[in-house]
Order: C-alpha cells, then structure tokens, then sequence
C-alpha cells in the first residue's frame, strides 16, 4: 500500500483570499513563498504521494459549474502545471463542491475525499500525512484515521483555543512541514538499506478533480 501527504489547498498552497471569498480564477491564485520549492522537495525526498484535498463551497452555492471546463477546473488544472512543472508531483485533486447544508460526507471536516482516495489510490491511511490551516482539516484527518497531521498558521484562520489533545504539531509554512515529514522519513530508513535518491524522474500529472460521485452521506 502507498503513504500519502494529504494537503488542503487554500492557506496551504496558495494565499487564502478574504474571509468569506474564494480564489475563483487564475489571476486570483498566489502560491504561498516558498510552496513550489517545498512541494519539489517533497517529491524527490518522500516515497509516498501527494494528493489535494480542497473544500469549494462557492461550486455548490451555484457561483461556479462542476463542469470540467469550469473556471474552478482551470484554476486547479494550472494549479497542478505549475507544481509539476517546479518538480513537485500531484497524484489526485479531490474537491467538495457541497455547502454544509448538502450534509455530504466529502466536505471537511468529513472525511469522504481522504477515504475516497484511499480506495482509488490504495492510500494506507494510518501512514499518512494531512496538512491544514484550519480545525476542520485536522477533524477530517482523524475520522480517516491519519497517522499524522501538520497544522499550518495561517492570516484568516488561527489556532484555536484548545488544542484538541494536540494530535497535530503546528507548523509556520507548508516547507516547514515537508522538512519534518522528510526527516522523519529518513529517520525510518536509517539502517533499513533504502537510499533516497534525489529528485525522482518521474512527475504524475494530477487527475481532475472528481465531484460527480461524491457520496451524499454522513458518517
Ligand atoms: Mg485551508
Ligand atoms: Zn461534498
């Protein structure tokens, strides 16, 4: 079975845009400093994969269609050309395009998308990584049953009061995280005979995001 890093896109990736808005088009999409650099190093340095895990309410308040040559699968599919073309890899984009109202089981905190790509992408999630920037990232990481989660400060969204147990560690930036996530790896290797190589040849261009069967229920 594969390991993944799992990551939440807005806060993560790319600059949130004012509370209560959504990065809808290119023009709007700003890589946080730092991500395209860390997203490659994470694909030379991890042997599991990278997959995108992104709430999109605005698609299922009706500003947006599902459709693949939406202006929400543009933004994405640029998104994924530019990690790829940093030396990053993405093996899946998963998007919840439901309000809260929909009670679907996709949109975090549910777990649905990191359940979904487990069966696609036979993700072992014990092993794997989430990293967020709000509570409802971490939420969805532990009802999939994810080994470990990355909690990444962001402007909009603060860490809350409570430390829910402190079953995330919190970290300054998405590089900051791969850095840990790297190392950790490499501290489980040590001594097993597996030489980490530098950057992989191969790049997976990520697949577009899938809505149409997202299921309609809750745990
Ligand atoms: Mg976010
Ligand atoms: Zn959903």
């Amino acid at each position: 079975m594969n390991r993944a890093v799992f990551l939440d896109r807005d806060g993560v990736i790319n600059e949130c845009a004012l509370p209560h808005q959504y990065v809808t088009t290119v023009e709007q999409f700003r890589f946080l400093p730092g991500v395209l650099d860390a997203l490659a190093f994470l694909a030379g340095n991890y042997t599991g994969q990278v997959v995108i895990v992104s709430n999109q309410a605005f698609i299922g308040k009706g500003l947006m269609s599902t459709s693949d040559n939406s202006p929400n699968g543009i933004v994405f599919d640029w998104m994924v050309g530019r990690i790829v073309e940093a030396g990053g890899r993405v093996d899946g984009v998963y998007v919840c395009p439901h309000t809260p109202e929909d009670k679907c089981w996709c949109r975090k905190p549910q777990p649905g998308m990191l359940v979904q790509a487990s069966r696609d992408l036979n993700i072992d999630l014990p092993r794997s990584t989430m990293i967020g920037d709000m509570l409802t990232d971490m939420q969805a990481a532990w009802r999939a049953g994810i080994g470990k989660c990355y909690w990444v400060m962001s402007e909009y969204h603060p860490l809350p009061d409570s430390w829910h147990g402190r079953r995330y560690r919190v970290v300054e930036s998405l590089a900051q995280a791969v850095h840990l996530i790297v190392e950790a790896e490499r501290e489980s290797l040590r001594g097993s005979g597996y030489r980490l190589g530098g950057i992989r040849g191969v790049n997976h261009r990520g697949r577009a995001a899938s809505t149409a069967s997202c299921p309609q229920r809750r745990l």
